[in-house]
């Protein structure tokens, strides 16, 4: 890796204050404050400034001292070690090769094995979730992964909504006759809800703020799916013909399910590389 150099007043560009004056001025942020001093997901830490990854969640551990604390590092080359006598002690200053990004202080405390302790401030840090790599290491294909998912989501929010609806039925007055084509239509377009849903998640999985485009993109492949849903509830209660709606509704979910894992593995393998 090339080594980056940028002017002062392109890192205040890139970075909030904290960030500028904890990684570009040797700053220190206050310890149980910052965002990983007590985070346990699994993955990798990078450099905030020049994404270098530099620590994995393998090696921290909890040294109660307020800032996020690694025994070792990912790579010894991803960080330098510099004798700092600044505030009248002698510590072993920590920063980011790459970049020479400020990360924290090196301490000969540590547990086993190495006796370190990298004490680091969690501002100079980005967190990658790791849990994407691992399915790519699951002993089944990555189509298989996608329908698993939405097959654990469906039978976890749309079964169990359906077998509440006549509960949800009485609190809004429904007529009673209406309840098992409430329960029915409910059976049917909720399958194809849940896929949706696991296609849109694995399409924006490697975004940062992909929580709302999901919601932007998803939301429109709802409608077909609530439209015949409601209609065919409608004419169950009403005592009209209802096939066409419900066949539909199962058309959807039964297209949804045969094409929607195999675009939402390809998704995936996308956002993987
Ligand atoms: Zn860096």
């Amino acid at each position: 890796m090339t080594k980056i150099s940028k002017t002062d007043a392109q890192w205040r560009e890139q970075l909030s204050e904290q960030e500028y004056q904890v990684t570009r001025q040797q700053g220190t942020e206050r310890p149980f404050t910052g965002e990983y001093w007590d985070h346990t997901a699994k993955g990798t830490y990078r450099c905030k400034c020049c994404q270098s990854a530099l620590f994995t969640s393998d090696t921290k551990f909890d040294a109660h001292c307020g800032w996020p604390s690694f025994y070792d590092t990912l790579d010894k080359t991803g960080v330098t070690e510099i004798r700092d006598t600044s505030h009248g002690m002698i510590r072993i200053e920590v920063r980011c090769t790459n970049c020479d990004a400020h990360l924290g202080h090196v301490f000969p405390d540590g547990p086993d094995p190495t006796g370190q302790r990298y004490c680091i401030n969690s501002v100079s840090l980005d967190f990658e979730d790791g849990s994407l790599d691992l399915l790519t290491t699951a002993p089944i294909p990555l189509e298989a992964v996608a329908a698993v998912k939405a097959l654990a989501h469906w039978l976890t929010t749309g079964l169990p909504l359906a077998f509440i609806a006549p509960l949800l039925g009485l609190m809004l007055d429904l007529p009673v006759a209406g309840f098992p084509w409430l329960m029915g239509s409910l059976l049917l377009g909720t399958p194809a809800l849940s896929i949706i849903g696991t296609f849109g998640a694995a399409l924006t999985v490697g975004l940062k703020r992909g929580g709302l485009l999901l919601s932007l993109l998803v939301l429109p492949l709802y409608v077909p799916t609530l439209i015949f849903g409601a209609e065919a509830a409608r004419r169950g209660v009403e005592g009209l013909p209802l096939a066409t709606p419900a066949l539909l509704l199962a058309g959807i979910s039964l297209v949804s399910m045969a094409l929607l894992p195999i675009a939402a593995a390809a998704c995936l393998r996308i956002n993987l590389r």
